[in-house]
């Protein structure tokens, strides 16, 4: 397996940052062959442990694939951890990164919960290490402590709301409304994002996603100008010179509807590439583009791939269920103490649906099997 190393910002206590770098690995690519009997392999041994598959839109497209057809879902960080908790299987195969297996684990604690690959991370969970951030909050015990999904669960225990990008602004609002001051973490674009939105008075960690962190606002106006109909879909987790040119800014279940709703024929489109794979199932024929990630300048770590997600393979779905290595464990304070931020949340989403996009699965009938 071939390792590649990355960049990533992280913060201290104090409030400065500095660069640090991360590692992922590249699992070997199957042949077809290889892929179809991985994926008969996967069905039978889900089926044998009654367990279900719960996948980001971000990983592998045959990875995706197989969790439709398996009855599990494709969804966004908010779907994945309500699908998850509300799933009779005993077991969850959790393709994504370590915080969505740990969200799962917290809000399921009697279930199994395996990844392929448990070294797969996320630079916001990088970015943000436990005992740094709980410094910071004790320094601002004045505000409410409001974190991002992509954070570990010792970062959750210490918050009093998780958000995901689905639902952010929805909640900051609601807090803003209710005069909380808040301190913001991990993600500081979405951040400023939200506070331009919301105008909450915020205190922002200063993290970034590495993959979002790469759209280049000046070849996107490049782009934008060699194909003036097509929409600019955005995730938040962009830097404001892209999110500025926008159609649509929203989490990878809002940008999928954007796409399977709108009258426009053609996309450029700013998060993760692998969300293409669904868009290209959920609306065929329509022109996806990816937006530019570094121009000229481009290498092949300015990809629009997160190389996390892409640790996940059908090779590592099959070895954790043979095998079951790759469980997640979250030990206790920590899981009761994560829990209650992550409670709050879904309790108010499921108090305010209209604030929350719809999941991409339910909007269109007849597609994929959860
Ligand atoms: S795409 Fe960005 S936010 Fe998502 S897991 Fe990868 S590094 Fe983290």
């Amino acid at each position: 397996m071939e390792q590649v190393i990355y960049d990533y910002t992280r913060q201290d206590a104090s409030g400065a940052s500095c660069t640090a770098h991360a590692w992922a690995k590249v699992p070997p690519r199957l042949t077809p062959e290889e892929r179809d009997r991985a994926k008969e392999r996967a069905k039978e041994l889900l089926a044998r442990h009654d367990a279900v598959l719960v996948a980001h839109y971000y990983v592998d497209g045959d990875i995706q694939d197989l969790a439709l057809e398996t009855g599990g879902c494709v969804a966004d960080s908010l779907e994945m951890a309500r699908f998850g908790r509300d799933h009779p299987a005993k077991t969850l195969v959790v393709a994504g990164v370590r915080f969505m297996g740990e969200t799962a684990k917290i809000l399921s604690p009697d279930k199994r919960v395996l990844m392929p690959d448990l070294d797969a991370t996320c630079s916001l969970d990088l970015g943000c290490p436990p005992d740094e951030f709980a410094a910071f909050c004790d320094a601002h015990p004045d505000r409410k402590v409001v974190v991002y999904a992509n954070t570990s669960a010792a970062v959750k225990a210490r918050a009093d709301w998780m958000v995901t990008s689905s639902c952010a602004l929805a909640i900051v609002s609601h807090l803003k409304a209710q005069g909380d001051k808040i301190l913001w973490a991990p993600d500081r674009h979405l951040g400023r994002y939200i506070q331009e939105q919301t105008g909450a008075d915020m205190l922002m960690w200063n993290g970034a996603c590495i993959v979002h962190d790469e759209f280049k606002g000046l070849e996107l106006e490049l782009l934008r100008k060699e194909h003036p109909g097509a929409l600019v879909l955005v995730h938040p987790e962009s830097p404001r010179s892209v999110v500025e040119q926008a159609d649509v800014v929203g989490s990878t279940s809002q940008l999928l509807n954007a796409v399977i709703s709108s009258q426009a024929q053609e996309f450029i489109v700013a998060t993760d590439n692998g969300i293409l794979h669904r868009m290209r199932q959920l609306a065929p024929g329509k022109t996806l583009l990816e937006a530019p990630t570094a121009g000229r300048s481009a290498t092949c770590k300015s990809c629009a791939h997160c190389p996390w997600m892409a640790m996940n393979a059908l090779q590592g779905v099959v070895a954790c269920l043979e095998t079951g290595v790759g469980e997640i464990t979250v030990p206790e304070p920590t899981r009761s103490q994560a829990l209650g931020c992550i409670e709050r949340m879904l309790d108010f989403v499921a108090r305010n649906p209209s604030a929350i996009a719809k999941p991409a699965q339910g909007f269109v009938p007849n597609v994929g099997a959860a």
